[in-house]
């Protein structure tokens, strides 16, 4: 049982999946896919309350900072991409991959409950992938990403993505060590989200409006959007874009150039 939010009826269930790209990288130490199971340490089971969730934050915080250390020795970018399900996160990634991949390496973490769907997609982008599948859990923790970067022994000075589990509540408690924290939405979700989810907005570093080019047949308030986002999270930088189309990937380019 994840103590902190209640909804991990199965702990220590993490499973990772390696997804290498298509083409075979000589170069790389880890050349073949490869499944193993990996049953996770946690601090829990001691009952459901406050207290033990603020001890397992506190934990995941001195996690994290390993991680952030981890990265920082090696380079590496480490960007924490979050959203509702369904807002776009894997198919802004797969573009990501395919336009930025040749000049920088970037890898992919991939969180989803079950399946290997998304990291299956990131792969044939051309991202080396790890999938962690969460089982019943809706986030993923510093010690699953740091199990994971072992796995992906990114390159040094590369980029990685860390796409979290779909969901706007949890994965806002959980610092994994990223560099920043990328917030997606889609304009068929409702201007209104972060009003209702003030903690994911609250730690954003940058917000991405996706799904733009549907504008012209759903009711949605572009500016109360953004205006409620910096009500949350002043300066706020906020990027409408079509991850399908492309339009606006320019400066969610530029915004990655410049971190
Ligand atoms: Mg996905």
């Amino acid at each position: 049982m994840c103590e902190t939010c209640g909804c991990d009826a199965a702990p220590g269930d993490a499973r990772l999946t390696t997804l290498p790209p298509p083409a075979p990288d000589p170069d790389h130490r880890h050349e073949h896919e490869h499944e193993h199971e990996h049953r996770h340490e946690h601090a829990h089971g001691l009952g459901r309350t406050v207290a033990l969730g603020q001890k397992v934050l506190a934990h995941n915080d001195d996690l994290a900072g390993r991680n952030r250390a981890w990265l920082a020795e090696r380079g590496v970018v480490a960007l924490n991409v979050m959203s509702s399900p369904g807002s776009g996160k894997t198919t802004l990634l797969e573009r990501t991959v395919a336009d930025l991949g040749a000049d920088r390496p970037i890898s992919v973490i991939e969180g989803d409950q079950e399946t290997l769907l998304d990291a299956r997609r990131l792969a044939a982008a051309g991202a080396r992938t790890v999938q962690v599948n969460t089982g019943a859990g809706c986030h993923l923790d510093a010690a699953m990403v740091a199990e994971a970067l072992t796995a992906l022994a990114p390159r040094d000075g590369s980029t990685v993505f860390v796409e979290n589990v779909g969901n706007l509540v949890c994965p806002a408690l959980f610092d994994l060590g990223e560099r920043a924290r990328v917030v997606l939405m889609s304009v068929t979700e409702g201007a209104d989200k972060p009003l209702k989810y003030p903690h994911m907005f609250r730690g954003a570093d940058v917000l991405l409006l996706n799904k733009i080019d549907l504008l012209p047949h759903v009711d949605f308030d572009v500016a109360a959007c953004r205006d409620a986002a910096r009500r949350l999270c002043p300066g706020l930088s906020v990027l409408p874009l079509s991850a399908t189309r492309g339009d606006g990937l320019g400066a969610w380019y530029d915004w990655l150039a410049a971190l």
